[in-house]
């Protein structure tokens, strides 16, 4: 057998801890929802390993219906014969789950958006990661444009604000989620997470700014 990393040797160490603990301890729970799922919920945030839906909101398995991938984008709906891993994760969600909340949770320093911001005048349609950002080349350009009298920074962290924002837009274009929102059925939220100071934002749409999420 090959010699394990020390990354992996730690990992592994955590599988044994919820063996022998969680799984242990709550093992008729886990073992009832085997039969199957009912999320409360769910939310697309990004791949990045600080941006931890679960961990944020304490949530237990079977509780959130978790969709990540790079920068937390939803794509616009398209009816070719691409993969579409994110559109089919939210169509199963809405169509299958008949889940009643869709958020949308972007977090502070996100990688992906510093790319799409820095390579915004000159997009990088190369690989499949310039090609997905490339989603929201059009906002980053508005934000460099419209905020050029603000500091880099301040306009980076506006861009992953506004993005979460425009993928509620593009939600829209799928018409299982515009019939749903319209029936009353689905509910779309916008949630911004800095790992920094632990706060979650929430996007109020009638102050038309994101507050602090009420811990009461
Ligand atoms: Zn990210």
């Amino acid at each position: 057998m090959t010699k394990q990393s020390e990354e992996m040797t730690h990992l592994l160490s955590g599988y044994k801890r919820f063996r022998e603990g969680t799984y242990a301890q709550n093992q008729e729970r886990f073992e009832k929802l085997a039969d199957g799922q009912h999320p409360k919920a769910a939310i697309l945030c990004c791949v990045d390993s600080r941006a931890d839906p679960n961990m944020i909101l304490d949530a237990n398995p079977g509780e959130l219906f978790v969709i990540r991938n790079v920068a937390n984008m939803v794509p616009p709906c398209e009816s070719d014969n691409a993969y579409h891993g994110t559109s089919a994760a939210l169509e199963f969600a809405v169509e299958g789950l008949h889940i009643k909340d869709i958020i949308i949770m972007g977090h502070a320093r996100c990688g992906g958006i510093n790319a799409l911001y820095e390579n915004a005048p000159k997009p990088i349609k190369k690989g499949f990661v310039g090609q997905w950002m490339s989603i929201a080349t059009d906002l980053a350009l508005y934000i460099r444009r419209q905020y050029a009298h603000e500091s880099v920074e301040e306009q980076k962290a506006r861009l992953e604000k506004e993005s979460v924002l425009a993928s509620i837009d593009r939600l829209r274009t799928f018409p299982f989620i515009a019939e749903a929102e319209k029936a009353g059925n689905l509910k779309l939220h916008g949630w911004f997470f800095d790992i920094g100071n632990g706060i979650l934002l929430a996007y109020d749409n009638e102050a038309r700014e994101y507050r602090p999420v009420s811990q009461d």
